[in-house]
């Protein structure tokens, strides 16, 4: 058969009755999703660019990949947003058509879009080879808003070859391996990574439809290789870990277990290991950028880092005044900047914030601190905008002061923010969702606790307990909700 992504992929060493996609009972080999895909493919050919409601089904991966087959741009929508997200978004990216699964309630805010349901069965041909260019929009994908509102990154298909490419390198990912997945399918991790990525090797995809730990174990067992995850799934499988030995039985034979999208806690990456024997693997990227770095399959892993740079991906740590930092001695920090075929074209309508987040020599500005090992490995420090804490003549970062209260038994989840002081510059506040203990005796062991751990320009000077952490769909803490709702308390 015809690859797949003819323009994206060069041999895809798949044959037609090859597992491709299950989602819970519906499942596809590449014949029936090439046939299904190359069906839609033909009637949205010529549209300028498509809005695919990205529930975590079958229908949404087929609407994906025939938007590829079709070289229109697609749009996935998350259809838990609010409809002012939604509306925001259709008016910026103005799609023509809705690529739906039978059965989705639209919100009224979709209603001026023409709407097609998927048919996952729907005969077709081969789709014949498109011949576009690497710079052609493949995506525009919003990203996750965690610092201000989304904004749509335009991803050319080199974008995605070249990343699925690296990670290959770096992962050792073949057609035999087999992904669980459970990660929502409108951001780049459920959707290029782990969608199109098996799919670009030929392998296959098993998703779950939601997270469960339950889940993980029976496909574990059942023959799938590799999971990718968000740090929340695996704190919930480092929390069921002691109680299920089964799930430490599965985790322990997989080959890779991935984690990404923001940072996996110490702790957390240190039980599951304990409990299984296994080492989380940590890759760092962004809608912008798709992956930066990982740390790679066959090298060392190490807790709290995010591994070196990819095959192709060109990476440097800058000064605030935008010259490289001297040295990588694990100490310096710096801001992310990079280059490579990975990176986006361009926000969408937005041509100041697409200026903004490139140097004059077309490096692209992450926003993201870290510091370097001197063998390369990058450590994130957090984010420029809200987890760099300058305190007392320090540049600190959240990361640390988080991982060391996520060590205390009584702590749940932690977030860690500066805020204004007039002594310090600012002051280190550290945001806590308590397990059962009381909080008159719990803010007092903390103090304790990170005393023990953290030099003193880097211990919290105030503690502030809470029933959860404020997070968005992809389960990041959002830090300016944290802030803004301590200001509105605060008057
Ligand atoms: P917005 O740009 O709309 O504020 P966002 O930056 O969260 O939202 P994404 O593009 O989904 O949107 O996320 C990219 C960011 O996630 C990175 O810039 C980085 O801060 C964080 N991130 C991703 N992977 C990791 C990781 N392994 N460790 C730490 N942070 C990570
Ligand atoms: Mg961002």
């Amino acid at each position: 058969m015809s690859p797949l992504f003819p323009a994206l992929a060069g041999d895809l060493p798949a044959t037609a009755d090859r597992p491709a996609l299950r989602f819970g009972a519906h499942s596809l080999t590449y014949g029936q999703l090439a046939a299904a895909a190359g069906a839609l493919a033909g009637r949205i050919r010529g549209a300028d660019r498509v809005a695919v409601w990205a529930t975590p089904t079958l229908e949404t991966a087929v609407a994906v990949v025939a938007a590829l087959l079709a070289g229109v741009p697609a749009v996935p929508l998350n259809p838990k947003s609010g409809e002012s997200e939604l509306g925001h978004i259709v008016k910026d990216s103005a799609p023509e058509l809705i690529l739906t699964t039978p059965g989705s309630d639209l919100p009224s805010t979709l209603d001026q879009l023409t709407r097609i349901d998927v048919d996952v069965h729907a005969p077709g041909e081969n789709p014949p080879p498109t011949d576009l260019a690497p710079g052609h929009p493949a995506l525009v994908v919003y990203t996750s808003g965690t610092t201000g509102p989304p904004k749509g990154a335009v991803i050319p298909r080199r974008a995605i070859a070249a990343t699925l490419d690296a990670l290959a390198d770096a992962w050792q990912w073949t057609g035999d391996d087999v992904l669980v997945h459970a990660l929502p399918l409108f951001h780049v991790h459920g959707l290029i990574l782990g969608t199109l990525g098996p799919l670009r090797r030929g392998g296959s995809v098993r998703h779950l439809g939601r997270f469960d730990t339950a889940g993980v174990a029976r496909e574990l067992t059942e023959g799938a290789t590799m999971l990718f995850g968000v740090p929340t799934m695996y704190h919930r499988l480092a929390e069921a870990l002691p109680g299920e030995p089964a799930l430490a039985a599965a985790l322990g034979g997989a080959r890779l277990l991935v984690s990404g999208s923001a940072a996996l806690p110490v702790h957390d990456h240190e039980r599951i290991t304990a409990a299984t024997g296994r080492r989380v693997i940590e890759r760092y990227g962004m809608t912008e950028t798709l992956m930066n770095t990982s740390v790679r399959a066959d090298g060392e892993p190490r807790a709290g880092t995010v591994g070196v740079p990819l095959p192709g991906v060109e990476l440097r740590l800058v000064e605030e005044d935008g010259t490289p930092v001297a040295a990588y001695d694990g100490e310096t920090v710096g801001e992310i900047q990079v280059r490579g075929p990975n990176l986006f074209t361009e926000y969408l309508n937005r041509p100041d914030a697409t200026a903004a987040a490139f140097t004059a020599d077309g490096w692209f500005r992450t926003g993201d601190m870290a510091v370097r090992d001197p063998d390369g490995y990058v450590r994130i420090v957090g984010r420029k905008a809200t987890d760099l804490i300058k305190s007392g003549g320090y540049k600190i970062g959240a990361g640390e002061i988080e991982n060391a209260l996520l060590e205390h038994p009584a702590v749940r989840e932690a977030a860690v923010t500066g805020e204004p002081d007039d002594d310090l510059g600012e002051r280190i506040v550290a945001w806590v969702v308590p397990g059962e203990q009381p909080h008159d005796t719990l803010a007092a062991e903390l103090t304790r606790h990170v005393a023990d751990r953290l030099a003193p320009h880097k211990r919290p000077r105030t503690v502030r307990f809470l029933g959860s952490l404020p997070r968005n769909d992809m389960g990041k803490i959002m830090k300016r909700a944290l802030k803004d709702a301590h200001e509105d308390v605060a008057g």
